[in-house]
């Protein structure tokens, strides 16, 4: 079972020795649905018979590492794995689009889906909406596998991928009567890949909102965002109020550790993303005696401790009870 730092109580886990302390955030490292996909994949890890996921299956140096070590490689697609010979590939915790199950039968590979249940939801979400009608808008990065495979289900062309209203095939009003105005259809709606921020997303719906409503259009708005991610986010919050420093650990690859080091920095605390202990310049924390620790939805445990052990080399008291262990009953709200 894999231990994950998480909630240590409401003003985060914190131990004052002279003015230094280390703060961790209230939620932070492994997130549900990763944990899951985890063990999924350790469970199926065979030297002598191993899978490859079809991507990387965490952003995580470390972590891919090991999982080779136990029989689990990477691939970038189906063929390729059939190529090198794998008889198994596994689908991530992203999720893809039902094309790769079609895919493994035809190179006759076992296909293991480690798939969030959170991402599953969206899914399905995305392919009922298409079916009631709707022109259906993701609001998220279209080159993630999330999102790309969250289009994939929705059975539709009329399914599109916006960070801003500009990345919309439409650039005025319902109702515009502006010559080549390009204007929403009647039916629009709107689903958010999981690990986006709900603030942002909220001004995006809003716009949208303003873009669809003339002339009796209709917005339907599903609030998609898991509960792991925002939960990670208002942690953020709590700890950028407290902390002189943020050190946000992850994967250089790991686009969620790099957004809560940009969040923090937007906050106005000094905020880095380090991937290891050895990545942290001690000038950073010259004069800061309070430094915060997060950490991205795919760093263990045993990395967010080193970085701890590092502090407490530099002279920061330890925390006290150090990570708390994840209750691993516990199942986020669908
Ligand atoms: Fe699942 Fe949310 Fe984690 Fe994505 S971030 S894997 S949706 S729990």
């Amino acid at each position: 079972m894999l231990a994950v730092a998480g909630k240590t109580g409401p003003e985060g886990d914190a131990t004052a020795m002279g003015d230094r302390r280390i703060i961790l955030a209230n939620e932070m490292g492994y997130c549900w649905g990763v944990r899951r996909a985890l063990e999924i994949i350790q469970d199926a890890g065979d030297v002598n018979n191993p899978v490859a996921t079809i991507g990387d299956v965490i952003h995580n140096p470390q972590v891919v590492e090991r999982l080779h070590s136990k029989g689990v490689d990477t691939a970038t697609s189906v063929e390729e794995a059939a190529n090198r010979g794998y008889k198994r590939v596994a689908i991530t915790a992203h999720g893809a689009g039902p094309e790769r199950k079609a895919e493994a039968e035809k190179f006759g590979l076992e296909l293991i889906d480690t798939t969030c249940p959170l991402v599953t939801k969206v899914q399905r979400m995305a392919n009922k909406l298409a079916k009631q009608g709707y022109t259906v808008v993701v609001y998220g990065d279209y080159y993630h596998p999330e999102v790309k495979g969250i289009m994939a289900w929705s059975g539709t062309s009329r399914i599109y991928p916006a960070k801003k209203i500009a990345d919309l095939p439409w650039d005025a009003p319902r109702g515009s009567r502006k010559e080549g105005a390009k204007t929403p259809p009647r039916k629009v709606a709107i689903v958010s890949q999981t690990t986006k921020n709900t603030d942002e997303m909220l001004r995006f719906v809003a716009e949208l909102t303003a873009l669809v409503s003339p002339e009796g259009g209709e917005i339907r708005i599903t609030n998609t965002i898991c509960e792991p991610t925002f939960e990670r986010q208002n942690a953020l919050k709590q700890l950028a109020r407290e902390a002189d420093v943020i050190l946000a650990i992850g994967g250089k690859k790991s686009s969620n550790t790099a957004r809560l080091a940009e969040v923090g920095n937007l906050m106005g605390v000094p905020s880095y993303h380090i991937e290891r202990a050895e990545d942290i310049d001690v000038a950073w924390l010259e004069g800061k005696d309070a430094v915060g620790i997060t950490a991205g939805a795919s760093t263990p445990d045993d990395v967010i401790q080193s970085v701890i052990d590092f502090l407490v080399g530099c002279g920061y008291p330890a925390p006290i009870g150090g990570l708390r262990q994840v209750d691993l009953e516990a199942t986020p709200a669908y």
